[in-house]
């Protein structure tokens, strides 16, 4: 039997979480989004809450939950606001290789430090290298015992704010990408340059950047795994896990949206009677909150496999290229409920809206996803 209801448990991680994004995150997200302003403290308090490692293990400090606890807790950040959603995410989407294929001393040294508080990045994409990762030209060459690291990667989140860097690398240009390694890479290295902060359309507080690495000597210790050439699958399984999380920030963004209209629906009148009083908007209304019900739905299916063991790639997939396609269209509707005032940015529909596009583009573009659903529906998988 399927069963919806959450435990006891998960239904207080959710209380506390949705207490932390109406009393630390939804006062602020204006202000922080205005000024470009990083939430550090807030991620720090968040942190300290165990809302941000919740997929740790255990021993290194974390939660020891898994995927459906996490987009729990993320459907309500994403509903505080889905800057601050995305500014906490980078960290774990660093350390998902090191936790999928990670050696125990790179977990001990780097897993307990994530659950300390500290922030980390996921550096793939490069200036020539978005959705077609095998075109990255970042390259490692080995030196005695550490490797040395040249390249750039661009649009890199967090990375004003990290300790450290998940960075892929070519190893062996002749191999596809079968040659590519995963480094992890202490962001205070020598050869370690940052760009300046983007100045995006949205998810504004959240700190974006390029990363250039020039001669950087990173030690053999510090090779994700151990060995050379398994960077890829690595990278790409990361991806399985964190788009149940991305899934559930664009759910949450869009339920914040609905839950605004609603309110403003009500409140607002036009020829006699409250706006939500025309069949119009109800419908639209009606519509927005069956789009947010369905990408909820493919969003826990997509943890739930995760957390079975089950390879889910299909799974998350659907989950990501639905959830960010609806809370665009969400936004958006948002948006027109609140007339001339959504248009502003004194209701934060405005910001909402702004915020939901980047995630049809990140994280595997909405594009990308319906690439790996048509590969995935024709391998047998
Ligand atoms: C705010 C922000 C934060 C980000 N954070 C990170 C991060 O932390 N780490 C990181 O590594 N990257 C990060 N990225 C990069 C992001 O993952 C890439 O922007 C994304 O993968 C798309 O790559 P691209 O921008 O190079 O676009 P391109 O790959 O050039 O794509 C351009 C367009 O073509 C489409 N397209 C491309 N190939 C195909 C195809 N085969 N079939 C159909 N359509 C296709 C795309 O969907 C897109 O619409 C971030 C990006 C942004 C904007």
């Amino acid at each position: 039997m399927v069963d919806f209801a959450l435990s006891e448990e998960q239904l207080m991680l959710q209380e506390l979480a949705r207490d932390f994004a109406n009393e630390e995150i939804k006062p602020n997200a204006g202000r922080w989004d205005r000024d470009s302003e990083f939430p550090r403290e807030a991620i720090r308090k968040a942190s300290d809450n165990g809302l941000l490692t919740l997929k740790i293990p255990e021993k290194y400090g974390g939660g020891g939950m898994g995927s459906f606890e996490e987009v729990i807790v993320c459907e309500e950040f994403g509903a505080g606001d889905p800057g601050f959603a995305t500014a906490c995410g980078s960290t774990m989407l660093a350390s998902y290789p090191i936790l999928t294929g990670g050696t125990e001393d790179q977990k001990e040294r780097y897993m307990t430090k994530v659950a300390e508080g500290c922030i980390a990045s996921y550096c793939v994409t490069e200036p020539g290298a978005g959705s077609d990762v095998q075109s990255i030209q970042t390259e490692a060459v080995k030196d005695g015992d550490d490797y040395i690291l040249n390249g750039s990667k661009m649009w890199i989140t967090g990375a004003g704010y990290a300790d450290w860097f998940f960075v892929l690398a070519y190893t062996d240009k002749t191999a596809g990408y079968q040659g590519m390694s995963g480094f992890i890479v202490d962001a205070n290295s020598e050869g370690v340059e940052l760009g300046k902060k983007e100045d995006n359309m949205g998810q504004r507080c959240s700190d974006t950047r390029s990363v250039t690495f020039t001669d950087v000597r990173v030690p053999s210790d510090n090779l994700v795994g151990g060995e050379e050439n398994g960077g890829w699958m690595n990278a790409m399984k990361a991806f399985d896990l964190s788009r149940p999380t991305i899934s559930s920030h664009a759910v949450g963004n869009a339920r914040g949206a609905l839950e605004e209209a609603i309110q403003y629906a009500t409140e607002r009148s036009t020829f006699g009677k409250p706006i939500i009083k025309h069949q119009a908007i109800s419908f639209m209304l009606a519509d927005m909150a069956t789009k947010v019900e369905a990408a909820r739905l493919l969003t826990w299916k997509a943890a739930i496999k995760s957390d079975s063991g089950e390879k889910n790639t299909l799974e998350a997939a659907h989950a990501k290229r639905f959830a960010a396609d609806m809370a665009m269209e969400v936004t958006t509707d948002a948006v027109q409920v609140f007339g001339g005032y959504g248009y502003s940015e004194e209701y934060p529909v405005a910001r909402r809206m702004r915020g939901a596009k980047v995630v049809q583009i990140f994280e595997g573009s909405s594009q990308i996803q319906r690439l790996i659903i048509g590969r995935e529906m024709t391998s047998g998988n």
